[in-house]
């Protein structure tokens, strides 16, 4: 059995604590690892040691930094095959699916290549008599990243680079259920040159969580995974006065006017709801089409090209459309939610339950469903499914459709298909909503940009990667510097402005 330990001080490290819990390959349902769980004091020797470390990571030139984040980027496509496989072997996404995993972090460390530009500060010549004020942004210290098994390679990424290229050290806890491919990263990093301790990854479940939680040392916390969890961290991370922007849950709508290409609108919906076994944030979970005719030649679109969708292992190759869900428990907890859907009253058109693979009968694979007549007061509308069962709403006009929107909880991500340029607009302007795409099922920005959510999709300030990463994990100190060449004027004791 692999045992899978820390990365420590740049190097592999055992766990002390004699606690682990069990990797699973999902798509034959086998433990495949042990990963190690930290203890607090396993977490608080890590925070010190990257404190110690921090201090000439901190004081190296930004364009020096930059340089580990260049050869970083080459030698993760070297090793983008290696990278895949070990997202696809814990996580069950796709081979090519797991590349775009890899692929969009990547594309966040290729920003954090510009980092000097993106790092220098701000400056006024003669703000006052012989007065000049400039800024500079400085490195908070160590901060954390706790991150999702959705996303095994990008979502790390997102948190690491950035923070690392600011002159941060980083800890790392990456999910428990797909540890491997951070741990490979942590390699790939001490390789371009990154030094021992800046970058440490620990492992653990809730102790863990809670050490970095509750560590003065910690500067920052960034955090992405489920609602609540996000809403907890924020709030202790806050108390105990650390910044902290902790992105939860999601529940993706997507309009469909009676204008819309419906077979682009049907390939985007099945995409984007089916990819990745539906364990996506930015999946879509809800097709809203207004009209009842719209709604019907949506159904009849969508019916025949869910059946053909292929289920299997990754190793099967290019013939695969997704993989199994997570775990077991998560199967369970899907195929829970369908049958609520069918005791609520909504019309269930495609079940997928009870799906099973010849050779992998113990794999936690999950057929699609889709469902049709869901109405708001539904679980399987309240809560957020992460499978792959796509709901549709009906609504009679816009204005229902776009309130839906408005209403719900999430804000994550949402779109519209028309073929009218004003709709679109309009839906641009009023939705609640994070990121938003036009004719566009899964709207993440590019890595230039930034990505985050809103309402119970994301708890604090700024979004993730792009300018706002840089503002998150600096401080901004502003100098306002006077030389006298002589004494001009005797002391000021009037809070005065600079004329
Ligand atoms: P999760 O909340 O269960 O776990 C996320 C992290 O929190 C993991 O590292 C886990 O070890 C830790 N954790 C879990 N329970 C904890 C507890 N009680 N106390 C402290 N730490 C705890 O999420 P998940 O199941 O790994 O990921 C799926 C969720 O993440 C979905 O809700 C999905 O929408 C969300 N997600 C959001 C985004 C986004 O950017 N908004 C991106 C990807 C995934």
């Amino acid at each position: 059995m692999q045992q899978i330990g820390h990365f420590l001080n740049g190097a592999p490290s055992e766990g002390t604590s004699g606690r682990s819990t069990d990797v699973y390959n999902p798509a034959t349902g086998e433990i495949q690892a042990q990963v190690a769980l930290a203890t607090k004091d396993e977490m608080d020797a890590a925070i010190a040691a990257a404190a110690e470390a921090q201090k000439g990571w901190g004081a190296t030139n930004p364009q020096r930094r930059a340089r580990v984040m260049m050869k970083f980027g080459a030698l993760i496509n070297e090793n983008m095959d290696k990278l895949a496989e070990l997202v696809s072997r814990e996580h069950g996404k796709t081979l090519p699916d797991a590349k775009g995993d890899v692929q969009r972090g990547l594309e966040v460390v290729e920003v954090c290549m510009g980092a000097p530009h993106l790092l220098k500060g701000e400056y006024t010549d003669n703000g006052g008599p012989g007065i000049d004020l400039y800024s500079m942004r400085q490195p908070l210290g160590v901060v954390a990243g706790i991150t999702p098994f959705n996303f095994p390679a990008m979502i790390p990424l997102w948190k690491m680079a950035p923070a690392l290229v600011c002159g941060n050290a980083m800890i790392l806890k990456p999910s428990e259920r797909c540890p491997s491919t951070a741990m490979f990263l942590a390699e790939l990093l001490k390789e371009a040159g990154l030094p021992d301790g800046v970058l440490q990854i620990v492992n653990g479940d809730k102790e863990a969580v809670d050490a970095i939680l509750d560590n003065d040392t910690i500067a920052a916390v960034g955090f992405v995974g489920s609602t609540p969890i996000a809403q907890y961290i924020y709030g202790r991370a806050a108390t105990n006065g650390k910044r902290a922007q902790c992105f939860g849950g999601a529940k993706n709508h997507m309009i469909i006017m009676p204008d819309a290409d419906m077979d682009k609108a049907a390939d985007a919906l099945v995409g984007a709801g089916y990819g990745a076994a539906g364990e996506r944030c930015m999946a879509i979970s809800v097709a809203v089409p207004v009209g009842a005719e719209t709604a019907d030649r949506l159904i009849d679109k969508l019916v025949p090209r869910i059946e053909k969708l292929k289920v299997g292992p990754y190793t099967a190759g290019a013939d695969v459309d997704y993989g199994p869900v997570i775990t077991a428990a998560s199967k369970t907890r899907i195929e829970n939610l369908i049958q609520s859907g069918v005791d609520q009253g909504a019309d269930l058109l495609i079940d997928g339950r009870g799906f099973e693979l010849q050779g992998y009968e113990n794999g936690f694979f999950c057929g699609p469903s889709l469902f049709d007549n869901v109405s708001p007061d539904m679980e399987i509308y309240k809560q957020e499914i992460f499978g792959p069962v796509l709901t549709q709403v009906r609504t009679d006009n816009y204005e229902d459709a776009l309130n839906l929107i408005i209403d719900n909880d999430y804000g994550n991500g949402t779109a519209i298909y028309t073929a009218d340029g004003d709709t679109a607009r309009d839906f641009c302007h009023r939705v609640n909503v994070g990121m938003v795409g036009v004719n566009f099922p899964i709207p993440v920005p590019l890595s230039y940009h930034t990505f985050g959510g809103w309402k119970k999709s994301a708890f604090g300030d700024l979004n993730q990667y792009g300018p706002d990463a840089f503002r998150f994990y600096t401080k901004t100190k502003t100098v306002t510097s006077r030389w006298y060449s002589g004494i001009k004027e005797g002391g000021e004791f009037n809070f005065k402005a600079m004329d």
